[in-house]
């Protein structure tokens, strides 16, 4: 076993290594950017090498940098992670050379499946299933499209140098044919600097399946099950589950042999992933394969027990694998969402800040978290904005659910949108307790997921300008009590007014939006509550609560909830068992024009490139409607105008790499 590793990488997936790495008693050295100087990851280690600036150009992507750190440190091998430089066969390449172990698989693998095609041909002759398609050399139009036509439609055209969903098209029918391939083509040259493609018959309705797979050098080879990945946004994955829901014994058997079969046609040695699509009729199909631990692995450590790192560095540090298939047993089903820092109501844009307050649930048996920030940590434009990992593990899958649904009301995040909401009501609506999985889950449950604001309202302005009454009426208190004469009239903070039920007025900035609210209070023979009014509904005729600490218990109209409140920067957020609400206080208009209403100025949310600009300079725009369409992380990002106004000028075409913070549009919000 070795004593000493390099991590050339950061974030959640360093430190979910070094962690295991210590337990095992072997030394770990960091690598770390500008950025990342003070990041848990850096901490955590016991050594750390500075690496360079801030973008991953400059920093984690320079396999000579990495190389030199594991040099200077006397590390003896380097774990890449998933991501950055672990599927860059130039860069196992250099650790050999360097006489450094690449924890992961040898070149010839990384580079066998690098190109779809060419992996197509392989998994054709190791006897894999494959989606019927075409994946030859000979590129005419014709032949593509007569292949298809034998195939029938709707067909899929695919980069054979793709990945990231790039290059790829649906095809529904024959008249489509040529545009699709023109345009499919001009994205796949653009990205890749190469546009030859295949084709694929078009799954409708599949399932992401996916099998982890291990080797050893000594050629022993298992398969630790399957991950059901189906539920993707753009085809992202957001909440994995193992075991597969489902699955029977014979299938999963016929996946895993398949899955052993690819991996042993390519020589593999370490942790793989081989993703297949699984039709409704059972057939399955080889996709790719993934030559590195993927993100998801955690939830098939949870139903194995085993840890896949510490599989990782012994069979690279030349030991056999630890346990033989038969030994290998789920146990109970485990879940995992991705919790990142984005705004899902805005088609998932990435969304940066500081994260100003963060209370993961806590960790036991049945949770786990998996994060490589700490509460006052900067998301930035630089890298992924994953902040967490919320994996969960129980008995049953209905018994997993529940523990995660639990888990993501725990979870209190404060500074930046996130997309805990989302999801919160993902994990919640009744399909997915149902398992009716697919990789289209998320479109045909749209409306279940994506809660309309108006339907929460009910409950969470009440709650809000409770939680505001209380507040004041505990502050008062404090005053009061620091006062010389506390039994003054002037201190009386029960709102008694002569003839009259007290009242007060709020505005609360929620979801954007300005509710004005009364709040006012009644007295009956049972105490006190409050009556809470908007402009023309009554929110709760009787609203009633205590404030201890962060803690508020309220009760709406007899319904009683708990609620934990969080307050920075003027957001205050007030996390219930259901969902959690964040909103402002508007503020009087003092009639001071707010300088930076009128200031122009969109700017990138992170590296990346502008793909089209969607209006003319001088247009006249609305509230909302996309300006320009930018690609970052491997996903498209409309950036809209934030009022309505002019777009004076755009400062790039499409085309430009930008980098992070950089302003895009030059803009006049309309005077109001
Ligand atoms: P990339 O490498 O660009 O990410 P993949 O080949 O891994 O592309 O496919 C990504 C996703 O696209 C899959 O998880 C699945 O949701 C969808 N997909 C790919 N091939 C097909 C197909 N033949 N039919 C239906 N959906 C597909």
């Amino acid at each position: 076993m070795f004593n000493k590793i390099l991590i050339a990488n950061r974030g959640e997936i360093a430190c979910r290594v070094i962690r295991t790495a210590q337990r095992l008693g072997i030394s770990t050295v960091a690598v770390y950017s500008d950025a990342d100087r003070d990041a848990l990851h850096v901490t955590m280690a016991d050594e750390a090498v500075h690496i360079g600036a801030a973008p991953s150009r400059e920093s984690y992507l320079l396999g000579d940098k990495v190389i030199e750190a594991a040099l200077r440190t006397g590390a003896q091998a380097i774990h890449p992670g998933y991501g950055f430089l672990s599927e860059n066969a130039d860069f196992c390449n250099r650790c050999k050379q360097e006489k450094l172990v690449f924890i992961g698989p040898p070149v010839g693998a990384i580079e066998a499946m690098g190109s779809k095609s060419a992996a197509k041909q392989i998994m054709e002759k190791a006897g894999v299933p494959l989606v019927p398609g075409y994946h030859g050399d000979d590129q005419s139009p014709a032949l593509l499209k007569q292949a298809s036509d034998e195939m029938g439609y709707p067909v899929l055209l695919k980069a054979t140098a793709g990945g990231g969903g790039k290059g790829m098209r649906q095809v529904w029918s024959a008249d489509e044919f040529d545009e699709a391939l023109a345009a499919a083509k001009r994205e796949s040259l653009n990205a890749f600097g190469d546009d030859r493609m295949l084709v694929e018959k078009y799954l409708t309705q599949p399932r992401h399946v996916e099998i982890q797979v291990f080797c050893d050098q000594q050629g022993n080879a298992v398969y630790l099950f399957e991950r059901d990945c189906s539920v993707q946004r753009r085809h992202q994955k957001v909440i994995e589950e193992a075991p597969a829901p489902g699955m029977h014994e014979a299938l999963r058997q016929q996946m895993g042999e398949a899955a052993i079969r690819a991996a042993q046609a390519i020589d593999y040695e370490g942790a793989g992933t081989v993703e297949f699509l699984l039709d409704s009729d059972g057939s399955f199909y080889f996709m790719e394969m993934n030559t590195r631990l993927q993100v998801e692995h955690p939830v098939t450590e949870m139903i194995t027990g085993q840890d896949l790192v510490e599989w990782q560095l012994r069979v690279a540090s030349g030991e056999p694998l630890p346990l033989q298939q038969q030994e290998l047993r789920i146990h109970g089903h485990a879940f995992e969402a991705r919790v990142y820092a984005e705004d899902p109501d805005n088609d998932f844009l990435p969304v940066t800040g500081t994260l100003s307050f963060l209370q993961p649930p806590v960790n036991s048996q049945h949770v786990r978290v998996d994060s490589g920030v700490r509460q006052g940590d900067e998301v930035s434009v630089f890298y992924d904005p994953m902040i967490a990992k919320l994996i969960v593990w129980d008995e049953d899958r209905d018994r997993a659910l529940s523990r995660l649904t639990r888990a993501l009301g725990e979870y209190r995040i404060s500074g930046m949108t996130t997309n805990l909401e989302f999801l919160y009501n993902l994990a919640n609506c009744q399909p997915f307790r149902d398992a009716d999985l697919d990789t289209g889950f998320i479109d045909k449950h749209h409306a279940a997921i994506f809660l309309d604001g108006e339907e929460r309202l009910g409950q969470d302005l009440p709650l809000a300008a409770l939680y505001l009454v209380l507040r004041q009426q505990q502050s008062a208190e404090q005053s009061a009590g620091h006062s010389r004469d506390p039994s003054s009239p002037w201190h009386n903070t029960d709102g008694w007014r002569l003839n009259a039920p007290s009242q007060q007025d709020f505005t609360l900035l929620l979801h954007e939006q300005a509710y004005p609210l009364t709040v006012e209070q009644r007295r009956s023979g049972a105490g006190c509550g409050y009556r809470i009014t908007g402009s023309d509904a009554t929110y709760c005729s009787d609203a009633r609560g205590v404030l201890e600490g962060n803690q508020l218990r309220a009760n709406l109209d007899g319904y009683q909830l708990n609620a934990t409140v969080s307050e920075h920067d003027g957001i205050i957020s007030l996390y219930t068992a259901n969902n959690a609400i964040s909103f402002r206080l508007q503020k009087p208009d003092l009639g001071d024009q707010d300088s930076d209403q009128n200031a122009g100025g969109l700017s990138a949310p992170m590296n990346g490139t502008i793909v089209t600009l969607l209006v003319e300079p001088g247009s006249e725009v609305a509230k909302g409607d996309a300006l320009l369409v930018m690609e970052a992380m491997k996903m498209e990002h409309s950036i809209r105008a934030p009022a309505d106004g002019r777009v004076v000028s755009f400062f790039y075409n499409s085309g430009d790499l930008v980098d992070g913070g950089s302003e895009l549009v030059e803009f006049e919000t309309n005077p109001a």
